[in-house]
Order: structure tokens, then C-alpha cells, then sequence
């Protein structure tokens, strides 16, 4: 083995803590930074699909996939479409049996991941604001700086590490999506609940989209999508345009779009005008919505998004290449980049082969599929909130979707082994 040299992951999402315990099961020693206050400090969003071609491939590098099957929900691949009156256009009803894509929620996903590490590997409030230089010093926040060989940026959209390599920023997809949620569902909100079923609703307007999602513990979580331009809520008298939808500038995290709390009432009240040709029905999601009716833009980072390679810094996951939800991506390619960034690293140390050879050949493959990818999933978001109404050509046929993911699977795993 090489001498062991410090590793440092920037970000505990699902990307950084995969590669941490894929990692720290091969004994090599890592530190995670997050600028979290602690694991529960922050509200997680939604519910993802892990896909068996490479999210279940990275759980399966972390050697937890028991623990992830006896969490997650088949059944949450069911999906229903309708039309703004309410119709049903098309249903599709998952096999309890159907594990190409089954759903887990974020929170419950970060908590496995971050529980598989060793105590004390993770450091929260830890806000990483630079990381400078040859001896790859790092600066946070509100915290002790400190150094590493190797720096991991696995700090999302709003990448710190980024910097270090590039000037690249995301930019605004043209749609933006209000979060909503619904808790203790089947009896608060029965109606919103049986619209919704086991797994996901779409109703689809003229550049609207409600998006429903069923998680674990009798609640639904969602977004209305709308294509608007980036301050609308500004340009509504809702909030402070930045030219970033409201994030403060210089803010590493997507946020409530410097809308007041107090001003949630007149948020809604804006949404319900720009759906009002949707069913009374349908409406009740955005007159029901508990919370604050978050705004989160959708920004994406060019494709592709390449750099001269820095020895010593790397980046995964959305640090590389956030990407539009579309497609369902994002969350498999940050956890399958950092098993495979592991694994790049476990082997050069193993075999005493030059460690900065064998993340630049991760840096290729990585960069590569999330241009691939993200170019896809990024034309999809524009051509759903297109002029135009309900596509059902636009759908995919979900029994083939889940035999290509099976596939996937397959053949990546037969060509590791070759
Ligand atoms: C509305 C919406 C819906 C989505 N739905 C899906 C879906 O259905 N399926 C799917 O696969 N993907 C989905 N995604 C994308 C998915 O959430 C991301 O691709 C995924 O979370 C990326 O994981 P990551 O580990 O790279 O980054 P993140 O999950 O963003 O984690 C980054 C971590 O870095 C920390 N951090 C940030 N800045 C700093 C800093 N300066 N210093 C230290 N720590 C820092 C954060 O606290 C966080 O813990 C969706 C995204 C959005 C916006």
C-alpha cells in the first residue's frame, strides 16, 4: 500500500457519504466536513428512486443493501397521470415485487449512510469556504481550518470546490418548482391522498406541472413546476430579485428565495392564479400545503462541464454536474460517482499505482456520463414546460424503463469483472 494520505469529503449528501464508507470499508482513512449544524438540522425534501444500473450498484459498494431494501418502497414506482380537469390519463401500478427503481426517502437515505461511518468521521458545522493552494488548505466558515491530500468536493449545486478547478456555475433551467407537503396524509388530507395512491401523480398543464410524490410515513411531498422567469416572485412583489431567484448571494444553498415567512398567504395566493384553470380539486394541493412554500429553482451546469485537471481535487455528484430533476438521475450518478471514485482510490493505493493517474481516469469517466446524462435530462425539463398541454407520447413505457435499468445492471457489473 502507498503511504495512506489524507482525504477530505466536502458535503454528507448521498454522494460524499458513499464515498466515505466505501472507503472506510477498505480501511482507508477519510474525514467528511458538512455545514450542517448535525444529521436532522436541515428538512431533507422528498423521496428518490434508487436505480438498479447504479444507485443500487453504489449500496451495493457500501455493502448496505439489506439495509436499504428493508426501507425502501416498490410500490412507490406506481405512477398516475391526469389532466388539469382532474381526468385520468394514464396509470401504471408497480409489482410489490419491482426493485429496478424502488423509492427511499432523502432522509432516511443520508441517515443509513451516515450511521455506516465510523463515529466522529463526520463534522458538522463545518461551512467550507475555500480551498487553497498546493497543501490543499481548507478553509471553513465558522470553524478551525485544516488540510488534506486528496479534497473531495461533494458539496452540490453550489460547490465550494468547485472554484478550485473552475469559474462554472449552474444556471436557471427556465422552470421553477414550489415545494409542497402534506403530512399525516390519509387522515388530514384523504382527498390528496387518494389522488395521489402509492406513488406518483403528474397533472400537466400549459407550463404547469403539479408533481406529487408519496414518502414513507403517511406523507406526501411535491412541486408545482411552473416556467417562469428566474425572480418571478420578485417581479410579483414577493421577494428581493439577485439575479439567483432570491439565494442570497453568495449562499452555497437553495432556499426559500428571500420570500418572507410572513408573506407565505400572499405566496399562495400568486401560485393559485397561475394554476386557476386547474380542477377545484386539484387546487386544494396549493391551498392545503403546510410549510412555507419553498421555491427552488432549477439550475443546471453546463454540458459538458469539463477542467484541467487539478492533482489533488476531485468533484461528484452535483458538484460536477447538477442536472434537472428530469429523469430522476441526479442522486444515482452522485452515489455511483462516489463509489467509483473509492474504488479508483482503494485500488492505487492497493496496488501502489499513482493516485492522481487514477482519479484523473475517474474525472473522465464521471464527467462524461454526467454530460451524457445531464444534457438529456436538462432538454427534458425545457420540452415538459413547453407551450403545450398533457403529452402522453411524452411518457415512458415504465416496464421497459425497468428492464433497461435491469440491464444496466448486468452489463455494468460484467464489465467490472472483466
Ligand atoms: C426539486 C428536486 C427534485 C429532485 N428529485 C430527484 C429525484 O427524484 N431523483 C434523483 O436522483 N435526484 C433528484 N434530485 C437531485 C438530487 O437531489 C441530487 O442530484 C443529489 O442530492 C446530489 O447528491 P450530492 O451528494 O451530490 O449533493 P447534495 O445532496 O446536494 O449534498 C451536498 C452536501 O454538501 C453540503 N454542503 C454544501 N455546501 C457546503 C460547503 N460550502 N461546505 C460544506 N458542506 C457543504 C450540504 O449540506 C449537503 O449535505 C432532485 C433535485 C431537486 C432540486
Amino acid at each position: 500500500m502507498n503511504p495512506q494520505p489524507r482525504i477530505a469529503v466536502i458535503g454528507a449528501g448521498p454522494g460524499g457519504l458513499l464515498c466515505a464508507r466505501v472507503l472506510q470499508l477498505a480501511g482507508v482513512d477519510v474525514t467528511v466536513y458538512d455545514a450542517d449544524a448535525s444529521l436532522s438540522s436541515r428538512t431533507q425534501g422528498g423521496t428518490l428512486d434508487l436505480h438498479a444500473d447504479s444507485g443500487q450498484i453504489a449500496i451495493e459498494d457500501a455493502e448496505l443493501l439489506d439495509e436499504f431494501i428493508a426501507l425502501a418502497r416498490p410500490e412507490g414506482q406506481s405512477k398516475r397521470m391526469a389532466a388539469p380537469d382532474g381526468a385520468v390519463l394514464m396509470e401504471h401500478l408497480a409489482a410489490p415485487d419491482e426493485f429496478a427503481a424502488p423509492e427511499i426517502d432523502r432522509a432516511q437515505l443520508r441517515t443509513l449512510l451516515a450511521d455506516s461511518l465510523r463515529p466522529g468521521t463526520i463534522r458538522w458545522g463545518h461551512r467550507l469556504t475555500e480551498v487553497r493552494g498546493g497543501s490543499r488548505g481548507l478553509r471553513f466558515a465558522d470553524a478551525d481550518g485544516a488540510s488534506a491530500d486528496v479534497v473531495i468536493g461533494a458539496d452540490g449545486a453550489w460547490s465550494r470546490v468547485r472554484s478550485a478547478l473552475t469559474d462554472a456555475l449552474p444556471r436557471y433551467t427556465g422552470v421553477s418548482f414550489v415545494e409542497v407537503v402534506f403530512s399525516s396524509v390519509s387522515t388530514a388530507h384523504p382527498h390528496i391522498a387518494r389522488l395521489v395512491g402509492d406513488g406518483h401523480l403528474w397533472v400537466n398543464g400549459d407550463g404547469r406541472s403539479m408533481i406529487l410524490q408519496r414518502n414513507s410515513d403517511d406523507v406526501v411531498r411535491g412541486y408545482l413546476g411552473m416556467r417562469v422567469p428566474l425572480d418571478w416572485l420578485a417581479e410579483a412583489g414577493l421577494g428581493v430579485a439577485d439575479g439567483r431567484g432570491g439565494l442570497l448571494a453568495g449562499s452555497p444553498s437553495l432556499d426559500a428565495n428571500a420570500t418572507q415567512r410572513t408573506d407565505t398567504e400572499r405566496v399562495r395566493a400568486e401560485i393559485r392564479s397561475r394554476f386557476a384553470d386547474f380542477s377545484p380539486d386539484l387546487l386544494r394541493i396549493v391551498d392545503e400545503s403546510e410549510g412555507t412554500l419553498p421555491n427552488r429553482p432549477i439550475m443546471a451546469l453546463p454540458t459538458p462541464m469539463a477542467w484541467e485537471h487539478v492533482p489533488g481535487v476531485t468533484l461528484l455528484g452535483d458538484a460536477a454536474h447538477v442536472m434537472s430533476p428530469f429523469g430522476g438521475n441526479g442522486v444515482n450518478l452522485a452515489m455511483l460517482d462516489g463509489a467509483e471514485l473509492a474504488r479508483a482510490i482503494i485500488l492505487a493505493l492497493r496496488d501502489g499505482t499513482d493516485l492522481d493517474d487514477a482519479i484523473r481516469a475517474y474525472e473522465q469517466t464521471m464527467i462524461d456520463r454526467g454530460a451524457s446524462i445531464g444534457a438529456g435530462a436538462n432538454a427534458a425539463i425545457v420540452e415538459h414546460f413547453a407551450a403545450g398541454g398533457p403529452d402522453l407520447d411524452g411518457v415512458p413505457d415504465f416496464d421497459v424503463e425497468a428492464e433497461r435499468w435491469r440491464a444496466g445492471a448486468d452489463e455494468y457489473r460484467a464489465a467490472r469483472r472483466e
